[in-house]
This record gives C-alpha cells, structure tokens and sequence, in this order.
C-alpha cells in the first residue's frame, strides 16, 4: 500500500505539531524540517507527494525553496503559509512556483482541503488510475468501480479485490492471495480467503451463485474475470 508522503518545513513547533498531527491522522507519511536548508534538502532527496512551506524560515525562506524547486522542475505541489495580510507575499510566492497557500493562522480542516485537492490533482495526473474490464481501480484514493457505480468496501475488501483487479485473468492460489493482501498476518487461514471471497461476490456480483467475475478454480483458488468492460459508463 502506498502512503503519500508530505513534507511539512516550518520553524514554529506549535503550528508544526497541529501540522503534523493532523496529516498523520488522515494516514499520511509526515517528514518535517524546521528550517530552510534541511527542507530544502529533504525535497530534493525524499520525493514527498506534497510539501506544506512556510515563508520566514531560519537559513534558507519559503520564497528562495519555492524557486529552487521550480528552477529543479521538481514535479511537487506546495502549499504555502502566508502571514495573514500580505498579498504580496502570496502573489510572490504563487509567482515563484507555489500552487496554492493558506494564511496563518490557518484552520487545519481548510489547510487540509487545500493539501487533498493538490494531491488529488497530482494522482489524476500522474494516472493513477487503472481500467481493466469493467473494473475502474484508483488505488491512491481507494476506490472502485464496476460499470461506473462505485462499490463499497471495507478497507480488507478493498484490499483484496484491487490485488484482483491488478492480476486479471489469472489462476491465483489462496497462499499467494493470502501473501498479497493479509502479508503473514498468522490467524488468517484459506477459509478465511474463501469466506472473503463469498463477502465480495456478494457486493460485485450480478448472481453470487453463478459468479462471473470472481472464479474458482477448483482444488487451487481463483480467477479474476473483469468482464469487457461493455457496461462502462465514462
Ligand atoms: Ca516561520
């Protein structure tokens, strides 16, 4: 599973640990720098999916990163914290290569709708979406879809039937279903594949009796049938 990594430089540890402690819960990966050279060097070095920057930072300011990044064609959305009242250090700092920016003091839940809508850009973008069949996957946001209709999943059906959707059509062996999407978690067992397997017909097929996406193959494990694709509204 991939966990975007965002990349937090500023120097004030009380906006810093609402930062963090906010991107953290929303389950992303949180690195931070409390001052302008170490951020610097952790954007170059980190591939972070996001950086949140601050402007006044000791050794290095938000404005000189912004421009070193851009003169990099680093490919990585900022999201800039301005003083509150001066518009021209947002016109300079949009200038300079920031995609967006939120006045301090900032609202975390505005701050994290800007960062989302930036990373959802970046994912659309990057095409991170898959097509197979009748199956659409987006595995950053996950979620899929069948013929259009997004299917609701909890987090372990998801799991288990985007392993499906990116190994279509082939025989997939309960041991290595079980490697793929449990890892070496120790109490889970070949039932438990099975039975998982019956919850998620139950949600994607047209007949869980007569399934023809999910198939079994008999005495081995399954199939996954993702279908033509026919039926896809997009
Ligand atoms: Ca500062």
């Amino acid at each position: 599973m991939t966990h975007e990594r965002i990349l937090i430089i500023e120097d004030e540890s009380a906006s810093l640990d609402v930062l963090t402690e906010a991107f953290s819960t929303e389950g992303y990966n949180v690195q931070s720098a409390t001052d302008g050279e170490d951020g610097l060097e952790k954007a170059l070095n980190q591939a972070p999916d996001l950086l949140v920057l601050d402007i006044m930072l000791p050794k290095v300011d938000g404005f000189e990163i912004c421009r070193l990044l851009r003169e990099e064609e680093l490919d990585l959305p900022i999201l800039m914290l301005t003083a509150s009242g001066s518009e021209a250090d947002v016109v300079r700092g949009l200038n300079l290569g920031a995609d967006d920016y939120v006045t301090k003091p900032f609202r975390i839940r505005e701050l994290l709708a800007r960062a989302n809508a930036l990373l959802r850009r970046r994912r659309r973008e990057a095409g991170n979406v898959l097509r197979v069949g009748s199956f659409v996957l987006d595995e950053t946001e996950r979620r899929i879809w069948k013929d259009g209709a997004e299917i609701a999943l909890t987090r372990r059906e998801f799991d288990l039937l985007a392993f499906l959707v990116k190994h279509p059509r082939r025989v997939l062996t309960r041991a290595v279903i079980l490697r793929h999407v449990w890892g070496y978690e120790a109490d889970v067992t070949d039932r438990n594949v099975d039975r998982w397997m019956t919850t998620l017909r139950r949600k994607i097929e047209p007949d869980p009796h007569e399934p023809t996406y999910v198939k079994a193959v008999r005495a081995i494990g399954y199939r996954f049938e993702p279908g033509d694709g026919g039926g896809t509204a997009s």
